[in-house]
């Protein structure tokens, strides 16, 4: 297994009446010449979480963050409008919860972040640092 040092939390940037799953965005991510979906999670409206990218492999998903991190995605994060919004649903933010709990079980070490500790923009639309900061 590759060192596993953060766990970075994305939006799919879509709106919450868009049906997204773990083979839509393996789709968006193969049309941009990637290998597939550059995530190692995603978790739909309705909470159920998928598996992406398998974990001992290297996600796409935050420059250069990539090589030690887990890539973790919530379908939603923007309004109709496509402005930022923390639309998540109750079944995505337990689910959210759970993951990063038996994540943080399973690598101790890892910090969790949310793509703009990293990046510019505003994804995943919450203060994921803050929200996790005490898993
Ligand atoms: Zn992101």
């Amino acid at each position: 297994m590759r060192t596993i040092d953060e766990i970075i939390i994305h939006c799919s940037a879509t709106p919450p009446n868009m049906y997204v799953d773990a083979k839509l965005v393996d789709d968006w991510h193969k049309q941009r010449g990637w290998s597939g979906i550059g995530y190692h999670f995603f978790i739909k409206r309705d909470g159920q979480i998928e598996l992406g990218r398998p974990l001992e492999k290297q996600g796409a998903h935050t420059k250069n963050h990539n090589k030690n991190s887990i890539g973790l995605c919530y379908a939603g994060g923007v309004d109709k409008d496509m402005s930022p919004e923390d639309n998540r649903t109750s079944a995505q933010i337990a689910s959210l919860l759970s993951l990063l709990r038996l994540l943080k079980n399973i690598f101790p070490k890892a910090t969790i972040h949310g793509h703009r500790d990293f990046s510019t923009k505003s994804c995943p639309s919450f203060d994921a640092t803050n929200e996790y900061c005490t898993l």
